[in-house]
């Protein structure tokens, strides 16, 4: 199997323990040149169908927020620093928002000024979309990677880009999509990016292993691939982005944010490890397991 973003084939299993989903078994393998973390096989069709239901999205949320800079749960960051990196290069054109989900982030964009799309997997949602916002343009991937006409200056992609099942055609199909000097705005995880918590996590499944060496794990394999700084950065300038801010920060996911959202005594012990390792991330600004990148087409 070779390794999603630098095609080589030197590579072992990770720490991750395999899962089994849709009577089948997913292993999560390291790329030993690249340090890439990647999900083989790769989930087909009828995989994706299933781990990605109508229900999924949840219809639109249509919540202007009266805070921009609070951060929303699940998300990376705040819509505030989304604008604030748009603003500080003077932008002024239009957005797509791939992977739009309940088209929150368009809402309260287009409350902020600016004029915003969006693009969403499952056709059915689109028309829930389009008829909701009809102020709005929204497409289904498809149609919008297949369209010969629709560019946009900018590409937001929060908490997507790790569930392509092909990142690389995915970022040379969005490339044209965008106008020439166009802009990726990308939030999202990089789960093997070095952190405390990481290390105990590490530490955690390799002892599990040991222990418990036949013990079956059964989660759905949404994220397809698990990044760090590097990688990411790479991959990003290898097809032709200038960077012009990668921001690290460490959030306490997966583990909980808070201890009355912790149940038993290893999820408490979670909520401090995340902390220390918040703590930690907050001087080494490398260290975190999240980011925000903001990169020009440049060729
Ligand atoms: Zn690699």
């Amino acid at each position: 199997m070779r390794c999603l973003f630098c095609n080589s084939e030197n590579n072992k299993q990770s720490f991750l323990p395999s899962t089994f989903y849709n009577d089948k078994r997913f292993d999560y393998i390291k790329c030993n040149d690249c340090l890439l973390l990647f999900i083989h096989p790769r989930p087909n069709d009828e995989d994706l169908i299933r781990m990605y239901p109508p229900s999924y999205q949840g219809g639109v949320n249509r919540k202007i927020l009266d805070n921009l800079s609070k951060k929303l749960d699940g998300l990376r960051f705040s819509y505030k620093s989304h604008f604030d990196l748009l603003e500080s290069i003077g932008f002024d054109g239009t957005i797509i928002d791939f992977g739009c989900g309940s088209a929150n982030f368009i809402v309260n964009a287009i409350k902020y000024g600016y004029l915003c799309d969006g693009a969403e997997y499952n056709p059915k949602h689109v028309e829930i979309l389009k008829r909701e916002l009809p102020e709005r343009n929204f497409f289904t991937v498809d149609e919008f990677l297949n369209s010969s006409t629709v560019q946009y200056d900018v590409i937001r992609l929060s908490n997507v880009f790790e569930h392509f099942t092909d990142p690389k055609q995915m970022l040379a199909d969005l490339k044209k999509k965008l106008k020439p000097n166009g802009y990726l705005l990308l939030e999202g995880p990089i789960e093997t990016n070095f952190n405390l918590a990481l290390q105990f996590r590490k530490l955690y499944f390799k002892t599990r292993m040991v222990l418990q060496p036949n013990r079956r794990v059964e989660h759905t394999p949404t994220h397809i691939i698990f990044t760090n700084r590097k990688n990411q950065l790479e991959i990003f300038k290898q097809f032709g982005f200038k960077t012009i801010e990668f921001k690290v920060q460490e959030s306490a996911w997966p583990f909980p944010t808070k201890f009355s959202n912790a149940n038993g005594i290893v999820q408490k012990l979670n909520v401090i490890i995340a902390r220390i390792s918040i703590a930690f991330s907050k001087v080494m600004p490398k260290w975190g397991n999240t980011f925000l990148y903001l990169g020009q087409k440049v060729d």
